[in-house]
């Protein structure tokens, strides 16, 4: 499977050719095979062959061979290919924590899992596995989870939006071409200023939009939902106002096509009418001309009705 994904690579600080050499060389002895690598402002942009080949190149294993804080950033579309949505899921499963159920989850695939979130009130489990392929397989074969057996049509593929979001400041609604707020250093790992997140080393977590305890992009952000679901809500609205416009151009070619055909119809009733008319005109035997005296019509008088036609 070919893959589209970019990753990028921070290596804090500017690309080098050494560092570049030693990027290609540890790539090259882990077979990840690549289109091309770019240089970006702190690092490189790696664009994988494959999927397979993204998969390998943020492994846990490559990444702890790539040197410290080089951590591939995973871009939000491919995190959303490693995960999974559950739906229709009972509540005895979403009465345990997040941490519950990835631990059940851990137990009974014997797989890795990365994080699982829970939205209870909709009875959705999600789970984002180390790579695409596994989610795919689960995608495929289903799952047990606390004894429930869930069958692939409950899962699907997680649904990749993206929102307008600065990667200045992290608010959304602008790009960061855009952004008012220029020399301001936010941190979207801790939340805190005065650093990047190529340069955290905080271990907490905090987001520059809600407060919550989650990195600042993280898909569990109770802004960041809302901005998904505004953006989902107005693709759908485009979506039913082109259905809407294909059907009234479909209703309105369909009566221009029935008044066509009418009118045809109409032609060719007429057209019929002219000629039946012409061709009983040319079939019809030339009246014999009688005598006057004799010029009575032709017809066969019962002798019940002779009375009334004398009398005529
Ligand atoms: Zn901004
Ligand atoms: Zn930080
Ligand atoms: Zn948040």
């Amino acid at each position: 499977m070919a893959s589209t994904t970019k990753i990028k690579i921070n290596l804090e600080g500017i690309p080098t050719l050494t560092r570049k050499q030693e990027l290609y060389s540890l790539m090259f002895g882990n077979v990840i095979h690549f289109v091309r690598i770019v240089d970006s402002r702190n690092g490189y942009i790696v664009l994988p062959k494959t999927s397979q080949d993204a998969d390998k190149l943020m492994s846990p294993d490559f990444r702890r061979k790539l040197k410290t804080r080089c951590e591939p950033q995973m871009p939000l579309e491919t995190k959303a290919k490693m995960t999974i949505v559950i739906k229709k899921v009972d509540s005895y499963i979403t009465s345990h924590s997040n941490e519950e159920i990835k631990e059940e989850l851990v137990r009974q695939l014997k797989l890795q899992v990365d994080e699982v979130y829970k939205m209870p009130q909709h009875g959705i489990v999600k789970i984002r596995f180390p790579d695409i392929q596994t989610a795919n397989k689960i995608k495929e074969q289903g799952l047990i989870l606390y004894n429930y057996s869930i069958n692939p049509a409950q899962i699907e593929e997680e649904r990749f939006t993206r929102v307008i979001q600065c990667m200045n400041c992290y608010e959304y609604g602008h790009v960061k071409g855009k952004c008012t707020k220029k020399n301001s250093e936010k941190c979207s790992e801790c939340g805190q200023t005065g650093h990047r997140f190529t340069a955290c080393k905080s271990t907490t977590k905090k987001c520059l939009n809600c407060g919550g305890d989650h990195r600042t992009l993280s898909g569990a952000c109770p802004i960041r939902r809302k901005e998904i679901t505004k953006v989902e809500e107005k693709k759908q609205e485009k979506q039913v106002q082109k259905e809407n416009r294909l059907l009234s151009e479909v209703v309105k070619n369909t009566a221009k096509a029935t008044a066509k055909v009418e009118k045809t119809i109409e032609k060719t009733a007429k057209a019929t009418a002219e000629i039946t008319k012409t061709a009983i005109k040319e079939t019809q035997p030339p009246i014999m001309q009688l005598p006057n005296n004799l010029a009575a019509p032709v017809l066969s008088v019962e002798s019940d009705d002779k009375e009334k036609y004398d009398g005529q």
